[in-house]
C-alpha cells in the first residue's frame, strides 16, 4: 500500500479520554473510531489487523477439526425463554421488539441458537462428536464500557460448540479447545495462561479463562511463576488423541494459576514462595464445560447406541478477537507507538523514501515494493513529501515490526537501511540483499 493512496487518520494529539497506551494508541494510529460508547468504527489499519487474527482463529480451530458458520447477531427471545436465560441475563442484554411485536435481542453469546440449530438436525450419536463455531458480532450493555476494544458493548468473538454423547468425549474437546487456543495466542505472540475459573452466568462445570498477564488488565491473578516458562513451541498435534490432548492439558494447568473468583489462599500457600506471583491479567479467552445443562433444557437429544434418546454433553469456548487487538498492543509498544509481534502484523514492511522525487531514491523505493509485494510481504510505502522525521514517527507509531529506509547517500553506496522496530537496530544492506533477509524473516510466520 502507498501511503497517498491510503485512509490512515493519524492524530497528532494524545486523545484525553484513552486512559492505557493501546486504546490511545489504536485512535492515535487510526486504527478505530467510536461511534458511540464502547461501539466502535474499524479504519482500514485496525480492520485489517482484526482481519489477520480473525485469519489465525481459523486456521488454528479448523486445524483442530471445528467447523465454521455464521449465525446472526440477532435472536428470537423464545429461544432464551426456553434455556431460562432471557430473565437471568440481566441488562447487559440489549433487548429489540420488531415492528410485529416480537421479542428479539442482540446476542451476547449463541448457546441457544446453536442448540436449536444442532436439534433440528442431529437425530443420531453417528453424527458426533461435531463441534461448530463462528466468529461474529456479540453485544453486551457493559455498565462501564471503557479501555477502548477493551471492553466495548459491541465486540468480535469466536465462540464455539461441541456436541458429544459422554462426558468423556465432551472433555476430549475441551481439551483441544485448550490445545487450540495456546497455539493461537502464541501465533499471534502473546503468552495466555489457562487459569482456572468461575464458570458465572453460562454454568458449567469445568471452565479456565485465558489471561493475558498486563498491568493494566482487569482482572487479578494469582500464578506459580514456572507457568510462564511453558511454551507450545511447534510441537505437532494429533487433535484426535485423547492421551495427547490430554497430556497437554495436564502439563499447561498443573501448577497454581487462578483469578481471584476462584483464588484459594491455603493452596497458593504451598506454591514456593519465591514463584508466588499476584499481578493484573487481560482475560482473551474463555472454555467450559456445562454437560447437559442446554440440551435438558432446549431438549437437544440424540438416539444412543441402544437407541434411546441421550441429552448431549455440550461445551461452550470463547475468544476476544477483537478485544485481543487491545491486549496485543498492550504487550507490544513504547513511548512511539506499536510494535506488531511478525505475526499479526498489518503491514509486514515499512518502506521510507528519504527524498521523494529523487530519481535514484524513487527508482529504488519502486523496486523494494514491488518485490516486497511479489514476496508477500505486505510492503507500506511513506510515498509523501514529508520531512524523514515525520516519516519515521508514522511508521513507528504504525508499527510495521522492519522497516527499509532508501535515500539518495546510501544509494550512492549501493545500500539501504534495514531496521528492527522492537530493537531499533539497523543494517545496511544492498537492496536484494534487505529483500531477501525480510522474506527469510517471515518464511516460518
Ligand atoms: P469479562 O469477564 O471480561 O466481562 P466474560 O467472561 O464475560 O468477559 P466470555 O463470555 O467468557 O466473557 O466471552 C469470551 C471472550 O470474549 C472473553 O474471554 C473476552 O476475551 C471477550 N469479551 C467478553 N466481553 C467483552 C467485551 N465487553 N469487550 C470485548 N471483549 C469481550
Ligand atoms: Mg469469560
Amino acid at each position: 500500500m502507498r501511503l497517498t493512496r491510503y485512509f490512515l487518520p493519524i492524530l497528532k494529539e494524545t486523545p484525553a479520554e484513552a486512559a492505557i497506551a493501546s486504546h490511545r494508541l489504536m485512535l492515535r494510529a487510526g486504527m478505530i473510531r467510536q461511534a458511540a460508547s464502547g461501539i466502535y468504527s474499524w479504519l482500514p489499519l485496525g480492520f485489517k489487523v482484526l482481519k489477520r487474527l480473525e485469519q489465525i482463529v481459523h486456521e488454528e480451530q479448523q486445524r483442530a477439526g471445528h467447523i465454521p458458520l455464521l449465525m446472526p447477531t440477532l435472536q428470537p427471545a423464545d429461544l432464551w425463554r426456553e434455556s431460562g436465560r432471557y430473565d437471568d441475563y440481566g441488562q447487559e442484554m440489549l433487548r429489540i421488539r420488531d415492528r410485529h411485536d416480537r421479542d428479539m435481542l442482540y446476542g451476547p453469546t449463541n448457546e441457544e441458537l446453536i442448540t436449536d440449530i444442532f436439534r433440528s438436525s442431529v437425530r443420531s450419536y453417528k453424527d458426533l462428536p461435531l463441534t461448530l463455531y463462528h466468529i461474529q458480532w456479540k453485544f453486551r450493555d457493559e455498565v462501564r464500557p471503557r479501555f477502548g476494544v477493551m471492553r466495548g458493548r459491541e465486540f468480535y468473538m469466536k465462540d464455539g460448540y461441541n456436541f458429544d454423547l459422554t462426558k468423556e468425549d465432551a472433555l476430549h474437546a475441551y481439551n483441544r479447545h485448550l490445545v487450540s487456543y495456546l497455539r493461537t495466542y502464541e501465533r499471534m505472540g502473546i503468552q495466555a495462561i489457562p487459569m482456572r475459573a468461575d464458570s458465572g452466568p453460562i454454568g458449567g462445570e469445568d471452565t479456565h479463562e485465558f489471561l493475558m498477564l498486563a498491568d493494566t488488565g482487569e482482572s487479578e491473578v494469582f500464578y506459580d511463576s514456572a507457568v510462564t516458562e511453558l511454551s507450545f513451541g511447534d510441537r505437532m498435534i494429533d487433535y484426535d488423541d485423547v492421551a495427547q490432548c490430554q497430556g497437554i492439558l495436564e502439563e499447561f494447568t498443573s501448577r497454581y494459576a487462578r483469578t481471584d473468583e476462584t483464588h484459594d489462599a491455603a493452596e497458593f500457600a504451598k506454591v514456593p514462595a519465591e514463584r508466588q506471583r499476584q499481578a493484573r491479567g487481560i482475560e482473551v479467552g474463555q472454555i467450559f464445560y456445562f454437560g447437559t445443562k442446554y440440551s435438558q433444557a432446549m431438549n437437544a437429544v440424540v438416539n444412543g447406541p441402544d437407541g434411546a434418546p441421550t441429552p448431549v454433553h455440550m461445551g461452550s469456548h470463547g475468544i476476544g478477537v477483537s478485544r485481543l487487538v487491545g491486549a496485543l498492543i498492550e504487550a507490544n509498544h513504547d513511548d512511539n507507538g506499536i510494535i506488531w509481534p511478525e505475526g499479526v502484523a498489518p503491514f509486514k514492511v515499512g518502506l521510507v523514501n528519504l527524498k521523494q522525487g529523487d530519481s535514484a531514491a524513487d527508482t529504488a523505493c519502486e523496486g523494494l515494493y514491488q518485490g516486497l509485494a511479489a514476496r508477500g510481504l505486505d510492503p507500506l510505502y511513506d510515498d509523501r513529501e514529508e520531512r524523514a522525521g515525520a516519516k519515521f514517527a508514522t511508521m513507528d507509531l504504525v508499527g510495521c515490526p522492519w522497516r527499509i529506509t532508501v535515500g539518495p547517500r546510501g544509494l550512492a553506496a549501493g545500500t539501504v537501511e534495514l531496521t528492527s522496530r522492537r530493537t531499533g537496530e539497523s543494517e545496511e544492506l544492498s537492496p536484494e540483499a534487505a529483500l531477501a533477509r525480510c522474506a527469510q524473516i517471515y518464511a516460518g510466520v
